[in-house]
């Protein structure tokens, strides 16, 4: 494919955490493009998120921290509302030319329950799926269905993954520590030591507005 591939990471950021930036790196040294972040307005499957949408991009930015490796994505964050990737990625995929190889990264966390997702078929359609090993979440433990729809499409080689703009499925070990952003909020609340967690800058903004206590 001639085409510069877009990768989306897609999150809440509520915090962004060394996990997140370390997949990313990650990411970017495996495909050699850089990677977009695409942070939600509202998640539709997960509890709404405890500070607002301006003071997690905010932190978003302050990790990446003007790097070329890697970009942000407004479309979700800038509507404030529940979001779908069905919706978000026909959207993106409208902005780009027909061919272009688009991948949607997903932790293996947020894979078990893809089969929950609004229209999640259609979405093999709209993008292709990199899938970060999460300890403690089996791939192989995905319903029958959903594995059924993995199977075929899950690609051994990246020259094979590269082969189709959507509906094919890369999966990456995870070289991360196992950090989660709920973690982080607990932590601070218990007044326990978070920083180690977060890009520095984070830490900083975190404890200057007081967040999460
Ligand atoms: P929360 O604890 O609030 O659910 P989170 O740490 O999972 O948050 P998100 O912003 O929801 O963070 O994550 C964005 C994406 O990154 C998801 O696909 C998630 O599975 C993945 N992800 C987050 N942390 C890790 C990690 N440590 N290793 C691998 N994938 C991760």
């Amino acid at each position: 494919m001639e085409l510069k591939p877009t990768i989306l990471f897609g999150g809440t950021f509520d915090p962004v955490h060394v996990g997140h930036i370390t997949i990313a790196n990650q990411l970017y040294n495996t495909f050699n493009t850089p990677i977009t972040f695409l942070p939600t307005g509202i998640p539709p499957y997960k509890a709404k998120p405890t500070i607002s949408s301006e003071v997690r991009l905010t932190m978003l930015k302050l990790a990446i921290n003007g790097s070329n490796c890697f970009n942000i994505d407004y479309t979700e964050i800038k509507n404030d509302k529940f979001c779908y990737s069905y919706k978000t990625l026909t959207e993106i995929r409208k902005k780009v030319a027909i061919n272009t190889h688009i991948s949607f990264v997903v932790g293996s966390d947020s894979l078990i329950s893809l089969d929950k997702w609004d229209n999640w078929k259609s979405l093999f359609g709209l993008t292709n799926f990199i899938i970060v090993k999460r300890p403690k979440y089996d791939i192989n433990s995905v319903k029958k269905e959903l594995k059924n729809e993995l199977q075929d499409r899950i690609n051994k080689s990246l020259q094979e993954f590269y082969q189709a703009p959507y509906g094919n499925v890369f999966i990456v070990d995870n070289n991360s520590i196992d950090v989660s952003s709920t973690q982080i909020r607990q932590y601070i609340k218990k007044h326990l030591a978070f920083e180690h967690l977060v890009p520095k800058k984070v830490a900083q903004y975190i404890k200057k507005n007081k967040l999460y206590i």
